[in-house]
């Protein structure tokens, strides 16, 4: 067995034990297998273990991927940052974008989406630790950004995505995938019908399973370490 498979079946029996430690279904939850940097042999190898979702931070680097990997049945999620001259292509060519952070992207999208293929599901990465740094919409006008991409007609709006700022113990990691449980369930006050937390990575995923997290996005769990992401 390569290590890629046998990492994917002991992440996944680790998503099955923090869901149980939390009340939940295993089934409701997704394991994200986040690809980046990553040859399409890798992602070829992956799904003989069954795994059909991967993310993609990187447009020029996942279009090769997806061209490689024409043959098999998998479900491309970009989950980089977004510069509008990349709107077409990511329309084009995933199902999923975890990162909009303003609505002047969303509207891209929307208008790009080709008009045979399904709506694009959004998720808005909300900037949940408000981290000078990070993308992201602030917590507090992460409502007034949702009403407005829930209206777009190409793109399904289904829910938050976060990138915590990184803290050791479980209790620390545990603060802001609550904070965006809580937003979630503040849009769905609002109207909206989100089903969607896309939050936890290699070194916080069982926090935000505990939390709510419907897609946990791994990468370093499953594939192994990273070279430097590429210029
Ligand atoms: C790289 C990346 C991940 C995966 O991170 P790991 O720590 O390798 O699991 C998840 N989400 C986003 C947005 C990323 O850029």
């Amino acid at each position: 067995m390569t290590a890629i498979v046998s990492n994917l079946q002991a992440i996944r029996r680790s998503v099955t034990q923090a869901s149980h430690a939390a009340a939940r279904d295993a089934a409701g939850i997704t394991l994200l297998a986040v690809s980046k940097t990553f040859p399409a042999d890798a992602v070829r190898e992956a799904h003989t273990a069954g795994q059909r979702a991967f993310g993609e931070n990187y447009v020029q680097e996942a279009l090769q991927k997806i061209a490689a990997l024409r043959d098999l049945p998998l479900e491309w999620h970009f989950i980089g940052p977004i510069q509008s001259n990349k709107t077409r292509i990511i329309a084009e060519n995933f199902s999923w974008v975890h990162s909009v952070d303003r609505l002047k992207i969303a509207q891209r999208l929307s208008e790009q989406r080709p008009p045979l293929l399904p709506p694009l599901n959004i998720c808005l990465q909300v900037n949940v630790s408000g981290e000078d740094s990070k993308s992201g919409v602030a917590l507090e006008e992460a409502e007034a950004l949702a009403l407005q991409v829930a209206g777009l007609p190409h793109l399904r709006l289904r829910g938050l995505m976060a990138i915590p700022a990184p803290a050791d113990d479980p209790a620390a990691q545990r603060l802001p995938f609550a904070q965006m449980r809580a937003l979630l369930q503040q849009l769905n006050s609002r109207g909206l019908q989100l089903d969607t937390l896309s939050m936890g990575m290699s070194h916080d995923y069982a926090a935000a399973i505990a939390e709510g997290a419907t897609i946990v996005r791994v990468g370093t769990a499953i594939f192994g370490a990273r070279a430097k992401p590429p210029a």
